[in-house]
């Protein structure tokens, strides 16, 4: 996701009046967990911002061997930008910037900034940013590893402390506020990027399901698999010809060639305590 394509106004669903429109979709976290969220909800056609300053913890790797599909291992980094270039390739933008504070829209505060337009827009939620953005938002997913401060005072959500912060949040990432969902180490998984990875994917799966738009599977499928059986192609599924095939093909090797071709310009980053 490029920083060009991260003003929190634009998508499908930008308001007529002159206030930012509500976003389908507010992911605060870009780490592996809130990106992979992002690829999911941005590719079923909800608007999909994600929100994150570029802080995964991910980027201290030193080489991440464990992730499946790279059997010599990835550079962490790089990983990283291919995953935000896959959400952006979805259709999400992103914002580079904190966010400070989810609110309902229509409660405390915030009901002051609410008006007819959030009840238009069905904007359960205000997320505020360091920047001094208010984002309407129908779903937010949360994905901070174990930054939790911004959910504070948000009736509903359980923070749970075990030496570090997280939401107390359902197997497929329900917590206890509808459409607020949390994803990766933030809602306990375990402190690994390809866990993290999958869970951010099914709690998308999970929003998707919740939401209106039809869904049944985000499936890429040989033309025929479905509609040569007298069956439409399901909600999320797409057939393509072998001409269709080849093509993306084509254009994945060439990318990946680029994209692998040079080692990640970025520095090894440790933890900040041995950071002079
Ligand atoms: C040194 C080191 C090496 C590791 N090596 C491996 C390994 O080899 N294999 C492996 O599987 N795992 C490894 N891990 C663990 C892996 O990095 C994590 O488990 C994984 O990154 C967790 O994913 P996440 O998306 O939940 O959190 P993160 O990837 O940390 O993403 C959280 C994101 O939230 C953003 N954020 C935080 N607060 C806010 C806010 N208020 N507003 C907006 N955004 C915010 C941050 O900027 C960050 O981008 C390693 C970790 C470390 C520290």
């Amino acid at each position: 996701m490029t920083a060009d394509a991260t003003d929190p106004a634009e998508g499908p669903n930008a308001s007529t009046d002159d206030r930012p429109a509500a976003r389908d979709v507010v992911v605060v976290g870009g780490g592996v967990a809130g990106l992979s969220a992002a690829v999911y909800t941005a590719r079923q056609g909800l608007d999909t911002l994600v929100v994150d300053p570029g802080g995964s913890v991910l980027r201290r790797n030193a080489r991440l061997e464990n992730f499946p599909g790279f059997p010599l291992g990835v550079d962490a980094r790089r990983l990283l930008d291919l995953l935000g270039e896959q959400a952006e390739t979805a259709g999400a933008d992103r914002l580079d910037a904190r966010v400070t504070r989810v609110s309902l829209a229509h409660e405390g505060s915030d009901a002051a900034d609410a008006d007819a337009g959030d009840a238009e827009a069905n904007a359960r939620f205000a997320v505020t940013t360091d920047e001094g953005d208010r984002i309407r938002a129908r779903h937010v997913v949360a994905a901070t590893k174990n930054e939790v401060g911004y959910l504070e005072g948000l009736d509903g959500v359980a923070i749970v402390d075990r030496g570090k912060a997280y939401v107390d949040a359902d197997e497929r990432g329900r917590t206890g506020v509808d459409g607020l969902y949390a994803a990766g180490r933030i809602a306990r998984k375990t402190h690994q990027a390809a866990v993290c990875a999958g869970h951010g994917a099914e709690v998308a799966v999970t929003l998707l399901e919740e939401a209106e738009t039809p869904f049944y599977h985000d499936w890429v499928a040989p033309e025929g698999y479905f509609t040569d059986r007298d069956r439409d192609v399901p909600p999320g599924c797409e057939e393509i010809a072998a001409a269709e095939r080849e093509a993306r093909e084509s254009a994945a090797l060439d990318a990946t060639r680029d994209r692998f071709a040079e080692p990640h310009p970025d520095p090894q980053e440790t933890h900040p305590s041995l950071e002079d």
